[in-house]
């Protein structure tokens, strides 16, 4: 048997072990058997790759915007060269199967570095005319070195709206990827070489969050933190470089609402509030699942029957077989936590409507899938909106279905959550539409349609779901930060 594959951390443009020698065992989350390792990083870790982005900074930052941009546009071919590569690491090691990766993660990802190319020198600042005595304007300068925190969910996705953004405006960066899924973002730093990137200008450190991840969040050269990950853990981080100033961006998890008014196309509903929205390929592992569904009335059986239909095609299997449409959950840890709520549903009363199996359950015996973390798309029909797994981010192929009878209705049950990401509305009516946009408490609301992000957009979140944007004129302006210039002419 061959030996696993090794990937190294990338400092001041060299691929590197961590600094002990120590490792972190990935496992294959289909079978749950180790495929690779990659690097243990910590504080000796963090230190030289934060001391290599500092010391590229004024370089990079003094270079002039399309040659940073040309740099960017490479880092998107290069990307498309090696898609299928990348794709195919990303799925081994996070089970996100391979008819997503290479439709379409990596794709976006290529057109996510086009983008801020494009944009690199369209950063400028604004005169402003304050008296005829005194010329006054603003320059938009980038902030330095940018820590960049993600989890295992899209790892290469989530990278380059981060990386893009932060380069596009003449930072540095400093990644730490998650340590259940950093394969593909590794695979990734050794191609930036090939793609001509200066040494230093990006860093990626593997390793454990209160490890390598406290340490970048507590570097006092880390002007900035961009994190997407769990509440809990943005409130820790939050905790840690607040004293010391660093701006921080946080996106974060959901209990998104997917509403589904009588006069919707049913078809399509059904499509969206199941295998678009939480029923996915990546088995609800997306910040914006739409977890929680609402239907109204008259339509409610109807669409029961149409969504179990839709959950039945769902083809569970290895994330590697182009016909697999969900893979499994991330780790064991994630595995534990998503069967918790099955277990808690109908403790609280709600109603199994489908599903509710996992792991060997779902496979002919001796399957090695059966060792795999899977769980079968499940739906509980709720009475109340205060049940834990109606207010818990479950992050799994888990939803509750509940009816509604008006807008106002639905509308107070949609709001009635701590989070505030994303939300769905299904309707033909046009002025509930943009009613259903205005009055709804989150940062995205998607329309006849569910779980479309886009570069040029800005993407983040409300209340417990974060602040700060990733993709879209703000992700950039975001990276920089603002002086204003008064030259005396009198
Ligand atoms: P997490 O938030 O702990 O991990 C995300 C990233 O933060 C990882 O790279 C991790 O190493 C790092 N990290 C962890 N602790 C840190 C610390 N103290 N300082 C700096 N970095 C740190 O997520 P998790 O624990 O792996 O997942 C738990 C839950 O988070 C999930 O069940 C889900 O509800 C939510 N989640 C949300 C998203 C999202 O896209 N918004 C993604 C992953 C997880």
């Amino acid at each position: 048997m061959s030996a696993p594959p090794r990937f190294l951390n990338l400092i001041d443009g060299e691929l590197v072990a961590a600094a002990t020698g120590e490792v972190i065992e990935s496992l294959d989350p289909s079978t749950a058997t180790p495929w690779a390792t990659y690097p243990r990083g910590s504080d000796a870790d963090v230190e030289q790759a934060v001391s290599a982005a500092r010391g590229a900074f004024d370089a990079w930052s003094g270079a002039p915007a399309l040659e940073r941009a040309a740099h960017l546009r490479r880092i998107a071919d290069v990307m498309a060269a090696h898609g299928r590569e990348l794709a195919e690491t990303e799925t081994r090691d996070n089970g996100r199967p391979i008819v997503e990766t290479t439709t379409f993660d990596v794709p976006a990802c290529v057109q996510m570095f086009n983008y801020f190319a494009g944009a690199a020198d369209r950063i400028q600042g604004d005169t402003v005319n304050v008296t005829r005595a005194s010329f006054n304007f603003t320059r938009r300068e980038p902030l330095g070195v940018v820590g960049v925190i993600i989890p295992w969910n899209a790892p290469l996705s989530l990278l380059s709206a981060k990386v893009g953004a932060a380069l596009c405006a003449g930072n540095t960066v400093v990644v730490k990827p998650a340590e259940e899924s950093s394969a593909s973002v590794l695979a990734w730093g050794a191609l930036l070489a090939e793609a001509g990137m200066p040494p230093g200008v990006v860093n990626i450190v593997a390793g454990l969050g209160e490890e390598a991840g406290d340490a970048l969040v507590r570097h006092a050269d880390v002007a900035r933190i961009t994190f997407t990950g769990s509440t809990a853990t943005a409130r820790a981080i939050a905790a840690r470089a607040g004293p010391r100033l660093a701006q921080l961006a946080f996106e974060l998890g959901g209990k998104s609402p997917n509403i589904v008014f009588a006069d919707a196309d049913l078809d399509a509903a059904a499509t969206g509030v199941s295998t678009t929205s939480i029923f996915t390929a990546g088995a609800g592992q997306t910040c914006i699942a739409g977890s929680r569904i609402l239907i109204q009335a008259p339509v409610f059986d109807e669409m029961l029957e149409r969504i179990e239909k839709a959950a039945t095609n769902v083809v569970l299997g290895d994330p590697m077989d182009a016909t697999t449409t969900m893979g499994p959950i991330v780790s064991q840890a994630q595995f534990d936590r998503v069967r918790s709520y099955l277990e808690l549903g109908p403790k609280e009363g709600a109603e199994l409507l489908f599903g509710g199996r996992s792991g060997a359950e779902l496979f002919p015996a001796g399957s090695p899938l059966g060792r795999g973390y899977y769980v079968e798309p499940t739906l509980f029909r709720v009475q109340s909106n205060e049940l834990r797994i109606c207010r818990e981010e479950i992050f799994g192929p888990v939803a509750t279905v509940m009816s509604f009878d008006t807008d106002d209705e639905a509308l107070a049950i949609a709001n009635d959550t701590s989070y505030g990401l994303a939300a769905g509305v299904w309707t033909s009516d046009v002025k509930r539409a943009h009613r259903m946009v205005r009055d709804l408490h989150c940062g995205s609301v998607w329309v006849n349609a569910y779980r479309r992000i886009h570069w040029a957009l800005p993407f983040g979140g409300w209340k417990d779901s974060g602040y700060g944007r990733d993709s879209g004129w703000e992700s950039i302006l975001e990276n920089t930060q603002l002086k204003t210039a008064w030259i005396d002419l009198a």
